[in-house]
């Protein structure tokens, strides 16, 4: 009985109280899962200790609002940071396991460069702009983030690889009193109304929805760290291409920093980046190598919960039920059944912001983990199909969050700690990091 556990927090405040209201709520809500123990979803088994990995770069993204002491009374604005941090994994094997690294010893195995941008938020305006509004002045700084910023001074921008994955796609004026459609566009443009203001390429995003002039703009600014992270990490797949590195897709693991999904406004961009990872990896596969090294490490969220949950024994406690080194891979079915508690017939868990697949992972210290691969073929996108097929990689993805587990927090994962360490130093855009490690 597993569940049981899972909401004892709950039920032992409920139990502080008796009144009708509570009980009522108590009938009403829907527990998981059925009364009987469940059993674990599929366990996969695919190749393990493979060692072809060398370099790992991690995506990481964040943003910090703060109130803007300048300016009017609840003046608000965020700083958006992008880490891309590499690191040489040799290195980090080199590292006797149970030392915990010096901060000067991961400083020399990580190379890591960031990007930064402020997005403002309500009262904010531009001075030297006539009749400025907030949300115009953020709709202007998306604009000029994704337009400035590129990982690589001889590779495209953020905002050339979002035009190069969404070829011709039209989207709605960002104006709140007109109706039309824009075409796809490059750079700044107009509405064909002409009444409406400069329309900016990145409007088609439409974070500015999420724009808010009385309250905070969090949404809108995690709905652009999320564009961002997953742009970034097309764009440095993409310098690869461009440089011919195809061998280097099959020694380097691209690892992000939480699910492969983007949520809200900008959902509908995760088709176009699910296609293009597609595209990489049957090209990277095509000249011969395994293909595209792609995962997403949830550290947070209802899969992991459950996975948590699974692992509970009633006699032995948490972590006591499953085997270390197991991978369980939720179809459809046991996804609406057990974990979304959506009806067994509704539309797949996550068919419109996943772009990859999940796996719940005990790893070899019998820590948990929600590991993401991309969807790359029809037995990803079908989320009935739980083959090994579905999971490109997946073994040496889970060998990474093994090899890593010396440098574990409490199921967290070394580099991503360290990605945070690292996401609030503001570096120059435009530095040759990749053409530096890469070119050997
Ligand atoms: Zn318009």
């Amino acid at each position: 009985m597993p569940y049981e556990k899972e909401f004892a927090t709950g039920e032992s405040l409920w139990r502080l109280t008796t009144s009708d209201s509570v009980r009522d709520f108590e009938g009403a809500i829907r527990y998981g899962g059925p009364e009987e123990a469940v059993e674990p979803p599929v366990a996969l088994t695919p190749p393990r200790g493979q060692d072809a990995i060398s370099r790992i770069i991690v995506i990481d993204g964040s943003t910090v609002a703060s109130p803007v002491r300048i300016g009017y009374p609840g003046a608000e604005a965020a700083l958006l940071n992008l880490a891309a941090v590499v690191i040489d994994l040799q290195a980090l094997k080199d590292i006797p396991p149970g030392s915990i690294p010096r901060p000067s010893t991961m400083r020399d195995i990580e190379d890591c460069r960031t990007l930064d941008a402020v997005l403002p938020g309500r009262n904010v305006v531009r001075e030297d702009v006539a009749d400025d509004t907030p949300e115009r002045f953020f709709r202007y700084s998306v604009h000029q983030a994704l337009a400035g910023r590129r990982v690589d001074d001889e590779h495209e921008t953020l905002i050339e690889t979002m035009r190069a994955i969404t070829p011709s796609r039209r989207f709605p004026c960002p104006m709140d009193d007109c109706s039309n459609t824009i075409p796809a566009l490059e750079g700044i443009g107009e509405c064909a109304c002409e009444r409406c203001e400069q329309i900016f390429e990145t409007d088609s995003l439409r974070l500015h929805e999420r724009f808010e002039d009385f309250g905070s703009s969090a949404q809108a600014y995690t709905a652009m760290r999320q564009v961002v992270e997953h742009l970034a990490m097309v764009n440095i797949m993409r310098f690869f291409e461009r440089r011919g590195w195809w061998s280097a897709f099959g020694t380097t693991a691209f690892v992000m920093d939480g699910p492969l999904a983007i949520f809200g406004m900008p959902a509908w961009l995760k088709l176009h980046v699910q296609n293009e990872v597609a595209r990489l990896h049957a090209q990277a596969l095509a000249r011969g190598g395994p293909g595209v090294l792609l995962f997403g490490v949830e550290k947070s969220g209802m899969f992991l919960e459950h996975l948590k949950a699974l692992d509970q024994s009633d006699y032995e406690g948490p972590r006591a039920r499953l085997e270390s080194g197991l991978a369980l891979a939720p179809d459809r079915a046991y996804t609406h059944r057990h974990i979304a508690l959506r009806p067994q017939e509704a539309k797949a868990h996550g068919v419109e912001t996943d772009y990859g697949r999940r796996v719940l992972y005990k790893n070899r210290l019998g820590q948990h983990a929600v590991v993401m691969t991309p969807i790359v073929n029809t037995e990803g996108e079908s989320r009935d199909c739980v083959g090994v097929a579905a999971y490109p990689r997946l073994g040496e993805a889970l060998d990474i969050m093994d090899e890593f587990s010396t440098y574990l927090y409490e199921d967290g994962f070394a580099p991503l700690v360290r990605a945070h360490a690292h996401a609030a130093i503001p570096l120059k855009a435009g530095i040759g990091l990749l053409a530096e490690l890469f070119e050997e």
